[in-house]
Parts: C-alpha cells; structure tokens; sequence
C-alpha cells in the first residue's frame, strides 16, 4: 500500500472541480488507498481557484496550486507532479473524460510492480469532425516522427515515484509529457480506457491549436525535419547535374535552351526551398533561444492543502 497522488490540470474548469473532487475522493476512500488530489489551476480566467479552495475546505486531501498565468497543460502536469508527494503519481484530466474507475487497474497494475502505466484510447469520445481529423492527422506526423505510436497514447498515466521523479529530473523546458513517460523506459504496462463525453465547460483544444502543439512537440521531440532539409538540397544537387549536363550538350549542339522562362522557374524554385529550409532550421533555433533562457516552466502564486496556506512551502521550478 502506497500514497497515490492524483494530479489534475485545470483551466478553466469551474464547472467541473466540485464534482470531480468528490467523484475521486470517494472512489479512492472507498477502496481503502490513501490519497492526495493535486489540482493546479493552470492561470483560470473563471472561478476555478474559487472552486478548488472550496473543495479543499471540505477534504483535507486538496492540494491546490495557482499558477500566476496560464502556461499550458504540460507545466501544470509538471508543477503538479513536482508538489506530489505520493509514492505513485497519476496525472489524468479533471473534466472526468478519463474514467476515475481505471485508476483503480492502474493502481492495481502498479501494487504488481509495474512502474509507468499507460492509459491506452480505445475510443476518442464524442468530438467534432473537424477535431477528430486535425487529431488523427497531428498523430500519424508525429507518430511518424517520433517513432512513438501516438494514435492511442494519452495523458491518463500512472508512474512510480522513480518514474516521476526522472522525468522530473529532465531539464528542458519544452516537453511533451505523452511521449516521455515511454521515453523514461522502466517496467511498463497499458490499460485501455473509453474516452468519456465532457460533462461541462468546453474544450481548451481548437484546430489552429492542435496544429500548432504538432509543431511544438514534434520539435521538442526529434530533428527530422533537418534531415529533410539536407534531403532536400541533396535533390536540388541531383536535379542541378542532370540540367547541367541537359544544358551542355544542347550548347555544344550548337542551340543553347530557350533561357528566361526555365531561368526564372528555377530560380524561384530554389529561392523558395532555401526560403523554407531556413524557416526549419530557424524555428529550431527559436526553441534553442527559449531552452537556454532557463525561464521556469511555472510560477506559483498561491498553494493550499485544504484549507490552509502554505504557499511558502511551493516547489519553485528555477533551478
Ligand atoms: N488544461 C490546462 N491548461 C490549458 C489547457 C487545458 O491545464 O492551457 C487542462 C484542462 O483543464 C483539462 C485537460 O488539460 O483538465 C485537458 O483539456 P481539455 O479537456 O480541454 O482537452 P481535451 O480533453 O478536449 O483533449
Ligand atoms: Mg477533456
């Protein structure tokens, strides 16, 4: 028997905390674990700091963090995981469209000696067209690109304290919290899970945003797209000799091509593949800039176990 520690992100959920609170504290009393629920308002623009300190004054087993700002999911799993004081950490959504009931395999799983337990989609839930394409098409790229199979991969994850606190132990700034929980390595299981409808609020999630998170982490993750680069340039190089020798010989043939169209194509052509290749790399290098900044991940304003205020002792993230 060990500590379990739930950690829960949210923004902008005020619609939610009350009920998911008092879905998981009674599951988890009711099977005997020994709890605490981690919930980070990740910088709400409605009441869910409100929300969270009310359910803490109701269940001593709250631990609220209140971030100064919005800084994304990814930082307030890891602000949450990093206040965790569990021998287990799960990290799962707190609209409940992860089912509470799965913790309980996961924690079973992990009384097993299974170290990361991976919450497998074996639905993706009631969602619109547009957002089940733009999904399915940011995780082919990046299962692609990452060589980690994405389609089913989620943030519903339960990892032992030696898990968490590699993970934790992980400089960078930009992560992708899905793909490094199988990074880590370690005694692995998955457990599928049906991706349940949200209740209330909405999702944080447009088209535009999930393009733009498949960029973000498919640089966090790998340098493919500079091997595509170099690809590139190798095929302007082959295609280069081919014209070159095309062109000689039509010159020594006494009839040199007919120049200014071909010209002007090749030239905008090759403007253009340079024009991108630099866009790559330059996007890259901005990644660079924010890495060596060492900016924290978070910044915490306020900390609350149940009812009592102990933002003093808040792990900061600069190290
Ligand atoms: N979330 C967060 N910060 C953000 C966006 C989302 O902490 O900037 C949380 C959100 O409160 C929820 C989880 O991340 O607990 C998943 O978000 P959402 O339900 O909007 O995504 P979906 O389930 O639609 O993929
Ligand atoms: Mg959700």
């Amino acid at each position: 028997m060990g500590m379990l520690s739930v950690v829960l992100p949210a923004y902008n959920e005020e619609l939610m905390i009350g009920k998911t609170c008092s879905v998981l504290a009674g599951l988890l009393e009711h099977s005997g674990i020994s709890y605490e629920l981690v919930l980070v308002d990740d910088g709400s623009r409605d009441n869910t700091w409100e929300e969270i300190k009310k359910a803490g004054k109701k269940n001593t087993h709250i631990l609220g963090v209140h971030f100064s700002r919005n800084f994304g999911k990814e930082s307030a799993v890891f602000a949450g995981m990093a206040q965790a004081s569990g021998d287990v950490i799960a990290v799962m959504d707190c609209d409940l469209q992860h089912p509470p009931k799965t913790l309980l395999e996961m924690y079973k799983l992990w009384e097993e000696g299974y170290e990361v337990i991976e919450g497998r989609k074996i639905s993706r839930g009631q969602e619109s067209f547009l957002h089940k394409k733009s999904a399915g098409f940011f995780y082919r790229i990046m299962s692609k690109a990452t060589g980690v199979d994405m389609q089913n991969a989620s943030d519903f994850k339960m990892m032992d304290r030696k898990a968490a606190d590699s993970i934790l132990s992980m400089p960078e700034r930009s992560m992708f919290f899905r793909a490094l929980s199988g990074w880590v390595g370690f005694r692995t299981a998955s457990v599928p899970f049906e991706v349940q409808e949200r209740e209330a609020g909405e999702s944080k999630w447009s088209a535009w945003s999930l393009v733009k998170y498949a960029f973000t982490n498919i640089v966090a993750f790998t340098t493919i797209p500079l091997q595509f680069v170099t690809l590139a340039g190798a095929a302007c190089f082959l295609i280069s000799l081919i014209l070159t020798v095309y062109s000689l010989v039509q010159y020594f043939a006494g009839h040199a091509v007919e120049g200014y169209t071909t010209l002007l194509i090749m030239l905008l052509f090759i403007g253009s593949a340079v024009m991108m290749s630099l866009g790559i790399i330059g996007y890259y290098i901005s990644k660079i800039y924010e890495e060596v900044k060492r900016r924290p991940r978070y910044l915490i304003s306020q900390m609350m176990r149940g009812e009592e205020d102990i933002s003093d002792q808040a792990k900061s993230d600069a190290d």
